[in-house]
Formats: structure tokens, C-alpha cells, sequence
């Protein structure tokens, strides 16, 4: 199979192959994406994981978002360690602790 750099050329119209030669391929998922795709949705149905707020929570305003000023960041709580979008929500959303 050719380099991705020679799939750039190819691409890019620099190197010209014969047809017979090489065919680019579709790109399709593979086994481990299958697998981290069930794996990812399993964790996403047992925290009741959503793309929306629900009501005044989201995990922009959650104790267990590290970064709230970006859209998107890590949720550091134990049953997720995953990224989130800012106005996601899951079960549990906790407060943020007032500073003691
Ligand atoms: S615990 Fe839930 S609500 Fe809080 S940041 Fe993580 S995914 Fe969002």
C-alpha cells in the first residue's frame, strides 16, 4: 500500500499512478471504532449523558468540568473521564463548591 505521503501526491495531482495500479480507498470505520463507538455509548447511557442543559445545569457550571471557558473540555468525574460540550448535562452534575 502507498505511504500517506504518496496518497498526498496522488491526491494532490503531483504523481500520477496508473488506475490498475491504485485505487484510493474509501475510508470506512474500523473494528476498534466499532468497539470504542459501544464502549463510549454505554458510558454516555449510564450517566444519562445529553447534549443539552438540563435547566440551569450544565457542565459549563459542574465541578467536574476542568476548563468551563471553552466549549468543549474534560470532565474529570471518575465514571466519565471524557470531553463534553459546555452545555451537556449528565446525572451527575454537582455545583460548583463556593469557595471556602
Ligand atoms: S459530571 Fe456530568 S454534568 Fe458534570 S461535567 Fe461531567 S458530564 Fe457534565
Amino acid at each position: 500500500m502507498p505511504s500517506s505521503r504518496l496518497r498526498r501526491h496522488v491526491a494532490a495531482g503531483t504523481v500520477t499512478l496508473p488506475m490498475s495500479d491504485y485505487v484510493i480507498p474509501e475510508p470506512e470505520p474500523k473494528e476498534i471504532d466499532e468497539r470504542v463507538a459501544i464502549e463510549l455509548r454505554h458510558l454516555a447511557d449510564n450517566a444519562v449523558l445529553r447534549g443539552s442543559p438540563s435547566g440551569d445545569e450544565q457542565c459549563e457550571n459542574c465541578r467536574y468540568l476542568l476548563e468551563p471557558s471553552r466549549d468543549i473540555s474534560y470532565c474529570w468525574h471518575p465514571k466519565l473521564r471524557i470531553l463534553v460540550g459546555a452545555s451537556w448535562w449528565c446525572q451527575w452534575w454537582e455545583a460548583i463548591p463556593e469557595p471556602g
